[in-house]
């Protein structure tokens, strides 16, 4: 069962009659096949098309690989006999416009770089052609966007027919066929003539413009992702947006947002710089102070610091600093929702700091910590600044303990 494909002669032909020659079902959809559609089934890299037959919504349109049937298929019930459809035309003349923008586009890399096309491929959210091979320099893309959008400007007529079997071997094809026997042809006047079954402008003109956004080489081949049309114009839109919004937030104009961007990276790194260098100052002074108003336990002298919320490595450094005075130990703790006990000493305090952290972390009932004999660490949960406090207490302890035993 053939069934006749009205968009081959007409492709801006929306509503269309028909008879329903076979109803079926698959996979929770309703199969349909008409002696006639407007129908575009999913082929040749293009999408297929979307609207509805008798009001029921096709979510799918394909070729049946038995027969070459148009199988549509519907969100719904149809009868056999009598139906009308109508395609979503905003979505078929998307198509059309990246369908045609693509030949020229593909011609113009063919005539400027005998790059060929080997691929092409349409989605909602992007559309490109594949060229065979590798690379190209920035200056030929332009060259061949330049040359399709000059195509586009010429307003070029667009023409498809299936060419009698004497005009079959006469014509210098851009792609050849991958079917045997009778095929579409599909002209731009004067600059591309190419097998295609897809539907197509009347005139070049209705593609609007043909804008490449990225090249992207995959391994032998160069991925050339292109916008035409309503696409090209959206994202023209949606990238001045941008450029206005940066441009204000900048308060520079567009020409000069690169620079004030690379300027304000450096001075962003320069300041960092400068704030690590004063953090590492500002902890030295803390340091200093609390080292002060430590407790004298004899020789030694014990410093306690519970913090809320606090970088554990800051607290960590801070206690680094004040072991590095001799005779100190220094207990810390960080609150928060992973807090952190550390007890440290000075090399000349006979002390084993893994067992006053023990002691602390008891009072956590945490048992995950450990260490070296002049500093040990641990923690791990969430624990209250209170609490933290509470740690301490119990570290400090069994500093006091150990120091009346030794
Ligand atoms: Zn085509």
């Amino acid at each position: 069962m053939t069934t006749q494909r009205l968009y081959y002669t007409d492709p801006y032909l929306t509503e269309f009659t028909a008879q329903a020659l076979e109803i079926g079902r698959s996979e929770g959809l309703t199969t349909a096949v008409l002696d006639r559609t407007c129908f575009y089934p999913t082929s040749g890299g293009q999408p297929h098309d979307t609207g509805a037959i008798n009001g029921v919504p096709v979510r799918e349109v394909i070729v049946r690989e038995s027969d070459g049937a148009v199988l549509h298929m519907l969100d719904g019930e149809i009868a056999l006999g009598p139906v009308t459809g109508r395609i979503d035309w905003a979505r078929r003349f998307d198509h059309m416009q990246h369908h045609t923008g693509q030949h020229v586009l593909s011609a113009a890399f063919e005539r400027l770089a005998e790059a060929d096309t080997v691929g092409f491929h349409m989605s909602p959210d992007s559309v490109t052609i594949d060229l065979n091979r590798p690379t190209l320099d920035q200056a030929t893309l332009e060259a061949a966007e330049d040359l399709a959008n000059q195509v586009v400007f010429e307003n070029r007529p667009v023409r498809a027919w299936f060419p009698a079997d004497e005009e079959r071997q006469a014509l210098n094809l851009r792609k050849v066929p991958d079917v045997e026997g009778r095929f579409r042809v599909v002209a731009v006047e004067d600059f591309d003539l190419c097998a295609c079954g897809g539907t197509h402008v009347a005139h070049t003109g209705e593609i609007g413009l043909i804008k490449i956004v990225r090249a992207e080489r995959r391994g032998d081949i160069l991925r050339v992702e292109f916008r035409c049309g309503g696409r090209a114009l959206r994202d023209y839109r949606a990238k001045n947006a941008l450029l206005q919004q940066l441009s204000a937030a900048l308060t520079t104009g567009m020409a000069d947002i690169p620079a004030v961007l690379v300027k304000l990276r450096e001075e962003n790194k320069a300041l960092q710089r400068e704030l690590r260098a004063l953090r590492a100052l500002a902890l030295e002074r803390e340091a200093e102070q609390l080292w002060q108003a430590g407790q004298s336990l004899g020789t030694f002298r014990l410093v306690q610091a519970a913090f809320d919320g606090r970088d554990a490595a800051e607290v960590r450094q801070l206690a680094q600093h004040l072991v590095a005075h001799p005779g100190t130990v220094a207990l810390c703790a960080a609150a928060g929702d992973k807090a952190q006990l550390i007890a440290a000493c000075a090399a000349d305090v006979p002390l084993d700091m893994v067992t006053v952290l023990k002691r602390g972390l008891a009072a956590w009932g945490v048992e995950r910590g450990g260490g070296q004999p002049t500093f040990a660490q641990g923690g791990g949960a969430a624990i209250s600044l209170e609490r933290a406090q509470a740690a301490l207490r119990a570290a400090a302890e069994a500093v006091q303990q150990m120091m009346g035993q030794s």
